[in-house]
């Protein structure tokens, strides 16, 4: 069987510009050519995270940065909001760094609540608040302007948020929003091959970071913050994914930022009518679903239609389409749909055609 098309939630669909880009010839990281790459992507970097900030570019998968976001940021104790499995692991990830650390936790399926952060805040014993934007696992998004908006009353708070599998497919505009840490990775929306996570920091964050012992030196910020000033990352890059990274970034520059959002939403949406079309409902509540992927409700709540989602992951596989059968304790009593990426209607549209003929065989 030839090639599966990705339709999971990370990694997504690479298109063959990108990989061509990927395999260009390697070249010295201290020397002046890689510079000049490094520059040159700077200033669309910065467009894309809305900031005046540098944006830095690591060699790992977002986890590093996650964790190195703990190490540089956390002194006294952090709040880690929990609606997911990949938010619970955030402060599984804290406390594995030996930090103090707290969960606030919402019911997957729902979103992470501004006054609920709030209530804990207020507290004092916070120098730290984790948040993810779009829990990969549940489709659900949570509401970043009112939640960022307490940045405001809570300044000394770092508000560290993880946009792994939203950013580049919403907007999110850091200098605006007043965070202090944005992170992605390369596989989710920006549709790149897995290995290169990109971040920011607010100058408040360098200012923490300074502060904080056993930072460690891989992801040390101060040390991406130094390089950068000399257009270079502080250790070898995974150059490949750069040469990737200056392709990708002249596609988003020809297509706009805000079509690029608005596709992604208009394609978020066609996913959810053929759900609704099969008499799915949806395991997000209301109002708070994802712009880049649909998390189907298969079971895990009351009311719509239940399917056995393994076969349907398998039939739809053998036409050539790879979609995810649900994750961690959903698995099976939901399915994702990821329309992240480079799709378009005519891509989905093949995948629909494909899910409707899966779902007449089962
Ligand atoms: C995929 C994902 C991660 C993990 O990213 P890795 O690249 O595997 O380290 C973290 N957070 C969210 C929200 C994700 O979707």
């Amino acid at each position: 069987m030839g090639h599966v098309k990705l339709f999971i939630p990370g990694p997504v669909e690479v298109s063959e510009k990108i990989l061509q880009a990927f395999r260009s010839p390697v070249i010295g990281h201290r020397g002046q050519g890689f510079k000049d790459l490094y520059a040159r992507i700077q200033p669309q970097l910065q467009q894309l995270f809305y900031t005046r900030q540098p944006v830095f570019l690591s060699t790992s998968s977002a986890w590093g940065v996650m964790e190195g976001a703990i190490r540089n940021l956390v002194s006294k104790k952090v709040l880690c909001c929990m609606n997911g499995a990949f938010s619970d692991k955030w402060l599984d990830v804290a406390q594995r760094c030996g930090k103090e650390a707290e969960g606030l936790k919402a019911a997957w399926g729902s979103p992470i609540r501004a006054e609920a952060i709030d209530a804990r805040l207020a507290t004092g014993q916070f120098d730290t608040l984790t948040l993810i934007h779009n829990e990969t696992s549940t489709g659900v998004m949570s509401p970043i302007e009112e939640i960022a908006a307490l940045k405001k009353k809570y300044p000394d708070i770092m508000f560290i948020v993880d946009a792994v599998s939203s950013f580049s497919g919403v907007k999110l505009p850091f200098d605006d929003l007043g965070l202090d840490v944005l992170l992605t990775g390369s596989q989710k929306a920006l549709a790149l091959p897995p290995g290169l996570a990109l971040f920011t920091c607010s100058p408040a964050a360098f200012a923490r970071a300074s502060t904080v012992s056993g930072r460690g030196y891989y992801f040390d910020f101060l040390e991406f913050k130094k390089n950068a000033e000399g257009n270079m990352t502080p250790s070898t890059p995974t150059l490949g994914h750069i040469f990737a990274l200056e392709s990708k970034l002249e596609d988003i520059c020809t297509e706009g930022l805000d079509n690029r959002y608005a596709r992604h939403r208009r394609l978020a949406q066609v996913t959810r009518d053929w759900a609704a079309r099969h008499g799915f409902t949806l395991f997000p509540d209301d109002g708070h679903v994802s712009m880049t992927l649909t998390c189907v409700n298969n079971g895990a709540k009351p009311g719509g239609r239940i399917v056995d989602a393994e076969k349907l992951v398998s039939l739809v596989k053998k036409r050539g389409f790879l979609i995810n059968g649900g994750y961690g304790k959903i698995k099976g009593t939901t399915f994702r749909i990821s329309n992240m990426g480079d799709e378009t209607e005519t891509s989905m549209g093949e995948l629909f055609a494909a899910l409707d003929e899966a779902m007449k065989e089962l």
